[in-house]
């Protein structure tokens, strides 16, 4: 049977490859210390599986409104217009099973043949994938390292033409941990402000930040919140990627076509699912406060140990639980590197390349591991970089 012709088009997540290969390598016998997987290490806080339970028990078990229930819409456009400084509206809010479908579903609703999509590279391999499949043309912008992975400003500006139909911004981002500053969102505004274009902001990891400076969301820029889709959600924040729940807060005109989407797909997103995400929103935020110092801490720790490696060098991350460390100085292609470290040190990672051709010559490690097992791996790495370079 002959798939169809889109199916050429659409990509995957190395990610989830390389867990597989890991997976096999530990049938094996053999131990492996996973940095491939972005999905936080911590148990979901315990309030917030007790509202689930409750749900379970109250009987949320059935079929809810396609868009997602007002409670939960209310509670998100609360979070939502204080932690990014706008006024969201629970009627533009459309909850989903995750946010992955947030991409998908826009993207659909939006692109076709002879639409132009400019997004970042290296950047999560969905957006790719998906602005293929809808038959539009990806544009890719790359990020500068030294800008801190933000946009080359300059190449964006060329970037854009009469076709541009949707911007992707990604901060902070998967998967270098950069966070867009301040001035570079209000350039990319001024630029965006008076074109037919809809911005794609994942704000996904908007509030696993460390130091002082806090993601600012282009939505908040004047005359940009009727042009933006806000892709935020749980699976980060309140370690719930299993529980699939995330949200778009979107322009008034895109919530109907993402109904109708959701409604050919999903139906609606589970309802006790939805009733613990009330939980998380209203509820105490210690958990989340104690995992984000956390991760800060392996931060500074993890990528002290990958910089004392000869040849490699990483930039601190401003954000998410990812460090995108350059071996270019290696003179080693960055795939066999993660190939070498999968195979012959135990330790999972991705290639850069992975996430775009700009992205060749970095390796992704998600430190969304426990302190001990990353300073293993750094000690792994060491090692292995040793006897790799006789
Ligand atoms: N956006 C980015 C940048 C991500 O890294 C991820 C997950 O890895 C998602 C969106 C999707 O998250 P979810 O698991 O809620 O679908």
């Amino acid at each position: 049977m002959k798939l169809a012709e889109r199916m050429s088009r659409i990509g995957a997540e190395s990610a989830f490859d390389v867990l597989t290969r890991a997976r096999a390598l530990e049938a094996q016998g053999r131990d492996v210390i996973h940095l491939e997987i972005g999905e936080p290490d911590f148990p979901t806080p315990k309030h917030i599986v007790d509202a689930g339970k409750k749900a379970l028990d109250e009987g949320w078990t059935h079929y809810g409104p396609t868009q997602g229930y007002p409670e939960l819409r209310e509670a998100i456009a609360e979070h939502i217009s204080t932690t990014r400084g706008i006024q969201a509206n629970p009627a533009n809010v459309c909850v989903t099973p995750g946010g992955k479908p947030i991409i998908f579903f826009p993207m659909l609703a939006l692109l076709g043949p002879g639409d132009e999509v400019i997004y970042p590279n290296p950047g999560f391999p969905i957006y790719e994938s998906m602005i293929r499949v809808s038959g539009a043309t990806p544009v890719p912008v790359p990020l500068i390292e030294e800008r801190g992975f933000s946009f080359d400003l300059a190449i964006f500006r060329k970037s854009l033409t009469s076709q541009t139909k949707m911007v992707v911004l990604n901060s902070p981002q998967n998967p270098t941990g950069g966070m867009i500053p301040a001035e570079d969102i209000a350039a990319i505004a001024d630029e965006l402000r008076d074109r037919d274009v809809v911005v794609l902001s994942d704000e996904i990891y908007a509030r696993i930040v460390y130091g002082d400076e806090h993601p600012v969301s282009i939505a908040s820029m004047p005359g940009m919140l009727e042009k933006t889709i806000i892709l935020d959600g749980f699976s980060k924040t309140y370690a719930m990627t299993g529980w699939r729940l995330g949200y778009g807060v979107m322009p008034p005109f895109l919530v109907d076509p993402v109904n109708k989407l959701m409604v050919n797909s999903n139906s609606c997103t589970a309802s006790f699912t939805q009733k613990a995400g009330v939980a998380a929103l209203r509820g105490p935020q210690d958990d989340v406060r104690t995992m984000v110092r956390e991760f800060h801490r392996r931060r500074d720790a993890f990528c002290a140990g990958l910089n004392d490696i000869p040849g490699w060098h990483c930039a601190i991350p401003g954000g998410a639980f990812y460090a995108f460390a350059n071996v270019k100085a290696t003179g080693r292609p960055s795939r066999e590197i993660a190939d070498s470290l999968l195979a012959d040190a135990g330790v999972a990672c991705l290639n850069g390349g992975g996430f775009g051709e700009y992205g060749e010559g970095y390796i992704r490690f998600s430190y969304a591991n426990s302190y001990e097992n990353l300073m293993r791996a750094v000690e792994r790495i060491k090692t292995w970089s040793r006897s790799a370079s006789v």
